[in-house]
This record gives structure tokens, sequence and C-alpha cells, in this order.
């Protein structure tokens, strides 16, 4: 892979991030996060009956990405840790951007990182609710309709520095209020024309506070409620309001929302009576290097073709990272790792990798493949004849048993494992020089073969030592390198997408002025290949797995077919991107 990175950003490494996590577990008892000590401090006080009850609440506007990831790792994993329960809820109040082809998918991806919710419920089932609710607040003279613009509105609203001011609507009877309310829901006024605002005080410090806009017109259809509505209710005035209605606890959230939490709390007090009230906790929204994470974005790279669909092996979407090969356990297990923090950071995407390669190291099924190939032929190997090799499945795993690979005169090997000029240290294959065929016996470099115009190597020529194999009384010959290498009559070629990191630059967004996220767009993430791989690999299913040896992990991609199987390159070995100076 290349490296593009001049060395000026620290990245963990492996061993680092191996260090702190072994570090960590030697603790007996893990600490508490702050939400933990939050929960465990209400169960202690018996607040709500004993009960945790949390949800996972996305906008269908657009696919989950590892951000999400977190946020339902989150909330379904306090849940599960103090037996509560956790809610799907989708916050469908804008219906112009939301689309079911989006619930299906938030669907998908939450139960295929393995959590299950206790309710699925939708903002919109509030909606009779909600409008109840804001009549009830008019009639309180705590709402009023406001005519002026959206300019007029948003000026009026002052800034941090300087007070709002009232808008000329503001003192209208409570009986016009309801009736240009009605009038509202009943479709009398065009979009744009009014709004219904909160009367709460216009030079509140808070500006969240300065008479928040509740309603507005929209004549869009909705996914689930089709045309009976024309005003749509905004994301503060459903989302406080459907915690309690779901008897929601802990409505856990990102920092941003921090500013919303003294509107969330006095909405809830206008309405409902008695001591329940869910309440609302904010957390750092994980940043990851190297990555865009707005959906907003995330849509741009797939409306202008830049990546192919948003579960392009490249995207940041839990459906592009299934795509790629990543596993539910890693993506869990680097939740857990990166915690929960209480103020933005930005966390490495090597650590992401790091979480996969740790479990596919444990999972997947070792086999030979070969990805640049140039021939190589043993000469004192007779002819027309093959032999079975035996071969471990998984070293880490050895219910994985072995298998048998077929060896013969003729083989491919990797271009870069052989030099005909090398310098000192070079312990794979030169002319004169010795080494281990993976599983195999030990071959010597005798000859090789080159296009005499352009220099270009054909084939290596070899001999082996017939007693080196595994068992033989020639095995134990001290051999520094080992190379891997397929049977030239038996390997089966294969489309191979060589994927990496889609942008260059670890923060994506830091460009030259006029630029924009394009201008770090690696020109490399994808490269396509025909490799050769061991005859085991048949009967694929896409999603497979496997460690290509020496090379990577490798998954089978949805595109393959029995004819033309087709992998994705998952992740090397290591983390070729790390400060390494190479
Ligand atoms: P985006 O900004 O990417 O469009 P969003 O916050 O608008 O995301 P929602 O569908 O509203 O997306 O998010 C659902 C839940 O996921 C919210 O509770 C939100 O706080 C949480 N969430 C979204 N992005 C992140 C993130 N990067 N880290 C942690 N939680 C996140
Ligand atoms: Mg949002």
């Amino acid at each position: 892979m290349n490296n593009p990175l001049s060395g000026s950003e620290s990245h963990p490494n492996e061993k680092e991030i191996r260090a702190n996590h072994n570090a960590g577990a030697e603790v007996e008892r893990p600490s508490l996060n702050f939400l933990e000590e939050i929960i465990e401090d209400d169960l202690r006080q018996q607040k709500n009956d004993s009960r945790i009850h949390t949800r996972f609440p996305p906008e269908p506007n657009g696919y989950l990405h590892i951000g999400h990831a977190k946020s339902i790792c989150l909330n379904f994993g306090l849940a599960k840790k103090y037996n509560g329960k956790t809610n799907l809820r989708f916050d469908d109040t804008n219906p112009t951007k939301e689309d079911v082809e989006y619930v299906d998918s938030i669907k998908e991806d939450v139960n295929w990182l393995g959590f299950s919710w206790d309710g699925e419920y939708y903002a919109s089932d509030y909606f009779g609710q909600l409008y109840e609710w804001a009549e009830k607040l008019i009639l309180d003279d705590k709402a009023y309709i406001d005519d002026q613009s959206a300019e007029e509105i948003s000026k009026g609203r002052g800034t941090v520095t300087t007070t709002g001011i009232n808008s000329p609507f503001r003192n209208r009877a409570i009986e016009e209020n309801l009736d240009l309310f009605r009038g509202m829901r009943d479709g009398k006024f065009p979009e744009g024309s009014r709004v219904l605002r909160a009367k709460i005080d216009m030079s509140h410090k808070n500006m969240f506070m300065r008479d928040p806009i509740l309603y507005r017109i929209l004549f869009s259809h909705h996914h689930r409620t089709g045309d009976s509505w024309c005003i749509y209710p905004m994301y503060d005035w459903a989302h406080g309001q459907s915690d309690y209605l779901e008897g929601i606890t802990h409505s856990v959230c990102t920092l941003e929302f921090d500013v919303h939490r003294v509107l969330y709390d006095w909405f809830l007090e206008q309405l409902v009576e008695g001591d329940y009230r869910p309440h609302q906790y904010e957390f750092a929204r994980l940043n990851l290097s190297y990555t865009l994470m707005s959906k907003r974005k995330l849509l741009e790279l797939v409306k202008d073709g830049i990546v192919n669909g948003w579960d392009d092996p490249r995207m940041p979407t839990i459906c592009g990272l299934r795509r790629s090969g990543y596993t539910p356990e890693s993506i869990r297990s680097f939740a857990e790792r990166i915690g929960v923090a209480k103020r933005d950071n930005v966390i490495d995407y090597s650590l992401l990798e790091f979480s996969l390669r740790e479990d596919l190291n444990k999972k997947t099924n070792r086999v030979l493949a070969v990805l640049n190939p140039v021939k190589l032929v043993i000469t004192n190997y007779p002819d027309k004849e093959s032999e079975f090799l035996d071969a471990v499945n998984n070293p880490e795993d050895p219910s994985a048993g072995i298998r048998q690979l077929y060896f013969s005169k003729e083989l491919y090997i990797e271009r870069e494992d052989f030099m005909i000029d090398p310098p000192k240290k070079y312990f794979r294959l030169f002319p004169g020089g010795e080494v281990r065929l993976k599983y195999g016996y030990i071959i010597k470099c005798e000859d090789y073969v080159t296009n005499p115009d352009t220099g270009e190597l054909l084939e290596i020529h070899c001999t082996y030592d017939p007693l080196s194999k595994t068992g033989g009384p020639n095995a134990n010959r001290k051999i520094k390198g080992t190379i891997h290498w397929v049977s030239a009559q038996h390997a089966i070629p294969v489309e191979v997408r060589l994927y990496d990191r889609l942008f260059l630059n670890s923060d994506p967004e830091d460009v030259p002025e006029g630029k924009d996220f394009r201008y770090n767009l690696n020109p490399d993430s994808l490269k396509i290949i025909t490799a050769l791989v061991e005859p085991s690999l048949q009967n694929l299913k896409p999603l497979d797995q496997f460690q290509f040896e020496r090379i990577g992990y490798f998954n089978v991609d949805s595109d393959s077919t029995p004819e033309r199987p087709v992998f994705n390159r998952t992740t090397g070995l290591r983390d070729s991107w790390a400060k390494s100076g190479n």
C-alpha cells in the first residue's frame, strides 16, 4: 500500500494500542464511564422504579455510519448492562428528506451489529399527541402564531451577545392563535407563511429559549402518515415528548445538544404532571481520522459517483464496513475500546483497523494467494506429477483443522519475493539463495529468464530439496525466509479489489481556501487486479473471509459469481499508514 504521509502525524501503533489494552485488562473491575455512574446513582436512589430505558433515535434520512454504531453500542450496551430496555425510534419529523429505504437499512444495520430493540417507534406516531399538546400551550398562553418571515424571525432572535426582540405577533389573543393554528393544520395557509412558536423569553441567555419554533407548514408527503399532515413538528418539540411517551429514562445524545437540554426540560414541565421525567445526557460524538462522518457529505460522495453507492467498501457506513469485511464483533469492541468521552476528540482510524485484525486473526482461515504472480519452475521435480501438502487452516483455532494443498513442478510466487540483485539481509528469493515454500520444501534459485528487450522477469528456475518437507530429515534446515506460492496448474484466477483509505489527509476537510474534501481524495483508493488463489477457494459465499497469508484479510464481495470470484481487501496484516518512514 502506498504511504503518502510524510510522517508528520502521530498514530498510535499496534504495539502501543496492545500495551494500553493489556494494561487495561489487568485492572480487575474496569472503572465506570460517566453515564454508568449516573445510572448506578439513579438505581441506588430507585429513580423511575429502578427502570432503565434508553433509545436509539436515528432520522431516516440516510444510511447509518460508524458514529451511529458508537451510539447504538452505547444505548443498547447500557440497557443490557443494567437489565433495561432500548427502543429504536425513528425521528421522522422532516418528510422532505426521509424515506422507507433508510428505515429498512437502519433496522438491518442495528440487527447486524447484534442488537434487538424492545419497541420500534416513530416520532410520527405521536403527531396527534404533539398537536394536542401544542393546543394546550396556546390555551395556556405559552405559544403563538408568528407571521414573520424566516429571516425576520432569525433576525429578531438576536445573537449570543445581544438580546432578541419580541415578535410583533407575540401578543396575539389566545382565541386568534388557536384559530390560526387550526387553520395551519387544515392547510389554509401556504408554506412559509406562518409558524407556531413557544412564548418563553426573547432575552434568555440560551438562544434556544428565545421563542423556539414548534411547527412549520410543509405540504410534503410523509413516508408513514401520507398526506394527513401539512404541519410538522420541529426536532426539539418532538424529541423530549417522544422520550416521555415511551418511558425513556436516560436520553443519551451527542454534545451539540447540551444547549437544547433546558428547552427539553421546559416543554415537559409545561405539559405533564407527576414525578417521572426522561433526562437528557450528552457525550462526545465519535470523530474518526481520514473519515467524513456527516450523512449529508456521505450522500454527496454517493451522488457524485466518487464511490459506488452507500455500501462501497470505502464508505464509513455500517453497510460499507460490512461489505468490506468488518465484523459486528470488531465494531463492538472498537466502540468499547474508545469509551465514552465528554469532550470532543478524534480517534485514529488505525484503532478501528486494529479491532478488526484482532477479531479476524482469531476467526479466519489462512489461504495462499498470489497477487502479482511470476512463474517459478522446479527443474528437478518430476514432470506431470503433483502431490498434496498438509496446511494448517488457522493456527489460532485448532478446530479449524487442516487442508491439503496441491503442489507441482510449476508454481507462481509473488514478484516482490524475488530480486536479481538483492540488498543485504534480503531473506526472500535471489539467484543462488534458498527459501522455504510455505507448508512445503526448501528451494534454491539456480537461474532466471528475462525478456531481452524489456528486462522483464519471465521465469525463475529452482531446484528443491526433496527431504526438506515437514517431517522429512532436512525439514529443520535453517532457512531465513518463507514465501507463499500457488500451483500453476491448480490455481484459480480471481478478481481482487484492493481498497485503501478514501482520503489522504487525516482531516479530509483540511483544504486550501476554495477547495472542498474532494481535494484530499486518495486517487489510489481502489485498484482492481487479477490474482491467483489456491483451489480450495470454491463454493464461496458473499462475506466469506480469509487471511491471504503474508498479505492481509480479504472477503468475498457480493458481486462474486462462481465463474468470476471477486474478493475485497479488508485490511492489511499491519498498519501500513502508521508513521514508519517507509
Ligand atoms: P449526521 O450528522 O451524520 O447526519 P445525525 O446526528 O444527524 O448524523 P441522527 O440520525 O440524528 O444523525 O443520529 C441518530 C443518533 O446517532 C443520535 O442520537 C446522534 O446523536 C447519534 N450520532 C450521530 N452521529 C454520531 C457520532 N459521530 N458519534 C456518536 N453518535 C452519533
Ligand atoms: Mg440529526
